[in-house]
């Protein structure tokens, strides 16, 4: 069939397509319907006061029920989305549901928890995040501290006035403002000369090696302390050992979240797993 489509497109389809290409113009074809025929759902991670081992809230973390592969993770499909521009949709998406669980959390044993949701590069910069943000507040009457936005440093980087901007009126709304990936990025210092913040989230490439490594636990150590001395809060990620637990509240981090606690999982899992606490 290809070949009676021409010489140029024979070449295209039988020389140069690799496995990573295809599956990446399956995915690109696919997502577009994917969020009309809600195949997406959010699953939530534990975030775990460390003095106390309460679960204080949760990070919003995306998947995608494909019919056929099944489970999609966020890291396969986020960065494909992001170029297609399909990421401002589905960012829409994400923000609606998440204000929806946090209206719906207003019961006893729920209404302390604050959600965690992620922003992509292309939601920071366009101009529709504001207006949608302030609609979602107001309809859903949602106390905007208990919601917080985790940017990456290279978002944010991407163009530093614009965010300066933008995090100054999500402060300004009482929303919180997270740092996600700390100390993955060429700027991380002058992030926090620049932006105003209220919490850092120290990257899972410096938890990992903790134990082993002198080096990283200097500068997990020298982190936390930094973060506090300029007051802002500090949450570790990807905590999986009693070990890293216990260097880091030695260190008081003030809260953590990994797969030690819990995997990301269901809504309704996480609503039983905090009312069982
Ligand atoms: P992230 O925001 O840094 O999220 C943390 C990732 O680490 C999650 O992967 C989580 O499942 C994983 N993780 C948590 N604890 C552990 C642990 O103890 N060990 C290990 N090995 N991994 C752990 P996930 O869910 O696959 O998400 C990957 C990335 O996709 C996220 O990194 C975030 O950048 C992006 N993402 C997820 N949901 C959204 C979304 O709604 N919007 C946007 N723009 N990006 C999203
Ligand atoms: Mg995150
Ligand atoms: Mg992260
Ligand atoms: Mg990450």
């Amino acid at each position: 069939a290809a070949k009676s489509q021409g010489r140029g497109n024979f070449q295209f389809f039988s020389a140069e397509m690799n496995t990573a290409t295809h599956e990446r113009l399956m995915l690109e074809n696919r997502l577009w319907q994917a969020l009309e025929q809600n195949e997406f759902e959010l699953y939530l991670q534990p975030q775990v006061e460390l003095a106390t081992q309460r679960i204080i809230g949760a990070e919003a973390l995306l998947r995608w029920h494909h019919p056929e592969l099944g489970m999609v993770g966020p890291d396969r499909f986020i960065p494909i989305a992001e170029e297609s521009g399909l990421i401002l949709p589905l960012g829409d998406w994400v923000l609606q549901r998440a204000c929806a669980l946090l209206a719906s959390w207003r019961t006893p044993g729920l209404a302390h928890l604050r959600l965690a949701v992620n922003l992509s590069a292309r939601q920071c910069h366009g101009p529709g995040l504001l207006p949608q943000l302030d609609k979602l507040l107001h309809d859903h009457g949602i106390e905007p501290a208990l919601l917080e936005l985790e940017i990456t440093e290279s978002a944010a980087m991407q163009d530093p006035e614009r965010s300066r901007a933008l995090l100054d009126q999500l402060r300004s709304r009482g929303i919180k403002v997270a740092i996600d990936d700390f100390g993955t990025g060429y700027s991380s210092l002058s992030y926090l000369k620049l932006f105003e913040i209220d919490r850092i989230k120290i990257d899972r490439g410096f938890v990992k090696d903790i134990e082993s490594d002198p080096n990283d636990a200097v500068i997990v150590a020298a982190t936390i302390a930094l973060a506090h001395s300029l007051g802002l809060g500090v949450v570790a990620e990807g905590v999986e050992t009693e070990a890293q637990r216990d260097f880091l509240r030695a260190k008081l981090c003030d809260e953590a979240q990994g797969y030690l606690f819990a995997r990301p999982m269901p809504v309704a899992q996480f609503e039983a797993m905090v009312l069982s606490e």
